[in-house]
């Protein structure tokens, strides 16, 4: 098993599962904990906090508030990912929900009771600012990380 495979599913997401749009319950799998990932509990528009860390993860530690914007992963080695613009990554940024991610899976989002992420697209929350003002950042998060 790779560290990108899915481990048991036992995330749970609210999705909607046919045209109508009514949302229900989701019990899913995340993909398990690489070097450079952490996982987040988060809340509305992925503002959460710190619960495992990879071993290459040095820009957070267990319990650190952070949040992420609307991509979750990108190539790293292009031009665009080079000058940290990696929204504009010539291979495709991976939108945070419903994108396929470089393991072939799909992302699901930050609906649900964790994420995992790599650290290079979450951003630090001061401990003292709420969480539910913290939110707007990530509404459109990359507005606030490309110019
Ligand atoms: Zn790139």
């Amino acid at each position: 098993m790779s560290s990108e495979a899915v481990q048991n599913e036992d995330c749970l997401g609210w999705a909607a599962r046919d045209v109508s749009g009514y949302l229900s319950p989701y019990k899913f799998g995340r993909r398990a904990v690489g070097n450079d990932d952490y996982t987040v509990v988060p809340g509305h528009e992925i503002v959460g906090v710190v619960k495992e860390v990879g071993s290459n993860v040095d820009r957070f530690k267990m319990g650190d508030h952070v949040g992420v914007g609307t991509y979750v992963n990108s190539c790293r080695d292009c031009d665009h990912c080079n000058m940290d613009l990696d929204v504009y990554c010539s291979k495709g940024a991976v939108g945070t929900f419903n994108s396929i991610d470089v393991d072939g899976t799909i992302t699901k989002g930050g609906y649900s009771s964790s994420i995992v992420v790599h650290q290079r697209y979450c951003f630090t929350i001061p401990k003292d600012y709420p969480a539910a003002l913290a939110h707007h950042c990530y509404v459109r998060g990359s507005l606030f990380t490309v110019p």
